[in-house]
């Protein structure tokens, strides 16, 4: 019998092609006026331009953003944004941004007002990151939560075509994960069937044509919905198994999900047809893990954990973290299952 408890998470999302603009009077919705403007080093220049965009709502720019959230930046930013006197901050770029916007909120409750320029998701949840000493922890805080969200497809438009079907890819693993997920509703999961359909149609279009705003539009509505799904329902064994391939073998985050995923869907399958039915659908494909390993193929994104430069000796150490704290999956996660999968995806044969 149908069962479950669905809570919404409180955000403010504007969507379009130009709606940046809005972004001077979305600080002010929320009573500030002080801006921190975030950035990688890469994005300097979106900063930048983002800074003087705001002019007297800027208080400056922090644009050392980096992969996982590294605590020596985190602090360092956050001294920024005290010494400054900043009263919120706006992460223009990807995760690494905006993850550095909420290890600040998570010491200050500075609001975030969130830019995202890729579609890993990290706008739309209350997970952070903070990695020290090589190792990345992660937690759910209602105050990292960005309270604005802008989605202007014009600026994924420089987003190179790689990095789109990889991030795509994240995106569509959120929602797969979300449609078997242990706390799975019906709402979240229209939205992560959705959300993997409008990825899987425009994502081929974005690659050929990285210009195309029309398709850069559908797919950052993808994400976006890949996003809600990563915020509202739990994980499971394919964003452990991605966890831990980049946190203990430092593994690039994206890519790593695009090669894992198919296999993770393989293993899951006997075990939640009605969730691979639904991707299946979505994907216009015969089965979910055929469809999603098509998918990677035809963007010309990464198949192999080999080719990402992993080693193959270091696959049964993978396997044995991977395995030795238990959590939710819908099939019962065993040491050696993990072992083939893994083997699986360190040659990429197809599902
Ligand atoms: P990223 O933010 O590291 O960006 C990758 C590179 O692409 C950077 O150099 C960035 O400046 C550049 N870039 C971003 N957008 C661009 C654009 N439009 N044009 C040109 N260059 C652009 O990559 P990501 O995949 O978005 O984020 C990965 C990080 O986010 C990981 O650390 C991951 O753990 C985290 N993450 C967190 C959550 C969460 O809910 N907390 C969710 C997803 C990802």
């Amino acid at each position: 019998m149908l069962s479950f408890v669905y809570q919404i998470l409180p955000s403010r999302v504007i969507f379009g092609g130009g709606c940046l603009q809005k972004l001077p009077e979305e600080i002010a919705r929320l009573g500030a006026s002080r801006a921190l403007v975030l950035s990688t080093p890469e994005q300097r220049q979106s900063g930048l331009d983002l800074v003087q965009k705001l002019g007297a709502r800027a208080v400056g720019l922090f644009d050392r953003a980096v992969m996982h959230v590294p605590i020596e930046t985190a602090q360092a930013a956050r001294e920024e944004a005290k010494r400054l006197g900043a009263d919120c901050c706006v992460a223009i770029g990807g995760g690494s941004t905006t993850g550095l916007a909420k290890a600040i909120a998570l010491v200050s409750d500075l609001p975030i007002l969130a830019v995202p320029t890729t579609y890993a998701g990290s706008e739309m949840t209350p997970i952070w990151g903070l990695t020290e000493n090589g190792r990345k922890t992660t937690g759910r805080d209602p105050r990292v939560l960005p309270k604005t969200v802008l989605y202007d497809p014009c600026l994924t438009l420089t987003m190179p075509p790689m990095l789109s079907a990889t991030s795509g890819m994240n995106s569509i693993a959120h929602c797969v994960e979300a449609l078997y997920a242990q706390d799975a509703n019906p709402v979240i999961s229209m939205l992560a069937e959705d959300g993997i359909r409008a990825l899987a149609e425009s994502l081929p279009v974005v690659v050929q044509e990285p210009g195309n705003l029309e398709a850069r539009a559908k797919a950052l509505y993808g994400a976006w919905l890949g996003g809600v799904s990563l915020g509202a329902v739990g994980m499971a064994l394919h964003h452990k198994l991605c966890h831990t391939l980049g946190g203990a073998f430092n593994l690039p985050h994206a890519e790593t999900h695009t090669v894992v995923l198919p296999h993770a869907a393989a293993y899951n399958q006997p075990a939640a047809p009605e969730a691979m039915g639904r991707i299946a659908r979505a994907l216009g494909a015969r089965s979910a893990a055929e469809g999603l390993y098509e998918l990677a193929a035809s963007l010309g994104a990464p198949l192999s954990l080999a080719a990402l430069g992993m080693k193959e000796a270091d696959l049964d150490k993978a396997a044995g973290i991977a395995a030795q704290n238990p959590y939710y999956n819908p099939r019962p996660v065993t040491r050696e299952g993990i072992r083939t999968l893994l083997q699986n995806a360190f040659e990429g044969r197809r599902p």
